[in-house]
């Protein structure tokens, strides 16, 4: 069975992931049309198929599903995330048994070091940190909090990036920790992002090195890929693989869109480009059991091209006699894998979303749809809302 050929470069036709291979739905209605098979997408695929009881037709250019979390064996059999290091935690229950319907899991604290002088140094900043980096002995919580205390610049108003770590440990601490790397990352100067970006990471008297302090922290037992294919693996779930959504809208006119791409595309960009930070990564195997101390390794230095290397046996705890790791470089071009959270960009994506509010045939959910530089755990509970909002929506269509 072939794809209709007036449709342009169709992609695999519904090459299912899952442990059965289904048919084309294109004999037969579909109430939703989903564009993206990530963590969005694939929540509401689940919830509208299962649920719902609705037909659901997923579609996503890239040729597997999982969107960004996507992970797979490489030609060495290590287990690795195409797309750089993929931690789960969630303060929240619900969003944590929801998942733990599709798979069962590992625990696992993420750990991270700073390379800064030639020396490993736990990030989040804790006493530790501060011990090793300055060779002090700060004995206990309040003799860290009064030296934090002594080095903290407190600013009237914490507007950007370098207020929010400049009022919490001053200049030396922001210069060696924050500064290089949030310019590597963002090619922009701490001073010009928002405060939510550097305030992700927290400053810790205590000796706690853990990167999350979340009540459920783990990695799906089997991988994210495999927990992907059990979300999708509904009946009424057809997936479309390499498949642009332009090409296939036409012939699932009737559908209700689900939209989990970039909102500026969708629109044309009518006005103007939404900014997004990409990614380049660079993936190497090496022969032998152990490259890194820990998962992460973070390189602030702005002399070092990348801002961080993964290794991730430890992060799937995988046991193999080689190990696989990842070097991101961030850079302009290239998929969009980060809103840019500062006030210009957010003023942009307000036109996009009065847009999208004036749409009833389409609905956006995601990181890149709602323009939010958001964890995997907030994309799941903001795809269980919508869900509720549309299964609502249909009550009130059928009554
Ligand atoms: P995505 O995963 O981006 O999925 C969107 C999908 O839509 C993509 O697969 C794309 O191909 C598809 N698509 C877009 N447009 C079209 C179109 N026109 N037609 C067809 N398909 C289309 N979160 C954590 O909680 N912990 C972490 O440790 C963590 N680490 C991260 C590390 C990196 C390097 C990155 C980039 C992100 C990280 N995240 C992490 C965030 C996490 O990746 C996201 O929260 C989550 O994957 C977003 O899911 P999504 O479905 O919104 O988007
Ligand atoms: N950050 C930093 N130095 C670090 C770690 C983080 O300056 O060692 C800043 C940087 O701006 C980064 C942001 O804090 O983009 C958020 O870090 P996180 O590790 O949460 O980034 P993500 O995993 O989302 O890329």
């Amino acid at each position: 069975e072939v794809l209709d050929p007036a449709v342009r470069a169709p992609g695999p036709l519904l090459r299912h992931v899952g442990k059965t291979s289904r048919k084309s739905s294109r004999h037969h209605r579909i109430d939703y049309l989903i564009v993206g098979a990530g963590f969005a997408g694939a929540v509401l695929a689940e919830r509208l198929a299962n649920e719902g009881k609705q037909r659901v037709l997923v579609c996503d250019r890239r040729p597997h599903i999982g969107g960004n979390a996507y992970d797979f064996y490489n030609e060495n059999g290590i287990l690795v995330h195409k797309y750089g290091p993929h931690i789960f935690h969630t303060n929240s229950e619900a969003i944590f048994n929801y998942l733990s319907r599709f798979t069962a899991w590992r625990h696992y604290e993420h750990r991270v070091l700073a390379q800064v002088d030639g020396k490993l140094l736990p990030i989040p900043i804790n006493r530790t940190t501060l011990n090793q980096l300055y060779s002090l002995d700060l004995e206990d919580d309040a003799a860290a909090a009064r030296y934090l205390a002594g080095k903290a610049e407190p600013t009237e108003e914490i507007r950007t990036s370098k207020d929010v770590v400049i009022a919490q440990v001053g200049t030396d601490l922001y210069r060696t920790f924050f500064e290089g790397y949030t310019r590597k990352q963002w090619g922009l100067d701490p001073s010009q992002l928002d405060k939510a970006v550097t305030a992700r990471i927290p400053t810790r008297t205590n000796t706690d090195d853990r990167y999350f302090q979340d009540i459920f922290q783990a990695m799906p037992k089997n991988g994210y890929t495999d927990m992907f294919e059990n979300m999708l693996a509904g009946e009424n779930i057809e997936i479309l693989l390499e498949t642009d959504f332009r090409d296939i809208r036409p012939r699932f006119a009737d559908a209700h869109v689900i939209f989990t791409g970039p909102i500026d595309e969708f629109f044309d960009c009518e006005f103007g480009r939404l900014p997004y930070r990409s990614l380049r990564f660079e993936h190497v195997t090496y022969d032998q059991r152990r490259l890194l101390p820990v998962g992460v390794v973070n390189f602030p230095s702005e002399a070092v091209p990348y801002t961080r290397l993964t290794e991730f046996k430890h992060i799937t705890g995988q046991i193999h006699p080689k190990t696989s790791a990842c070097f991101e470089y961030a850079c302009s071009q290239g998929d969009p894998y980060y809103p840019i959270p500062r006030s210009e960009n957010q003023k942009l994506f307000s036109q996009y979303a009065e847009l999208a509010r004036s749409r009833t045939d389409v609905t956006f959910v995601g990181r890149l749809a709602t323009y939010r530089y958001y964890n995997m755990d907030q994309v799941v509970g903001q795809a269980l809302t919508a869900f509720k909002r549309l299964q609502n929506k249909e009550k009130v269509n059928a009554g």
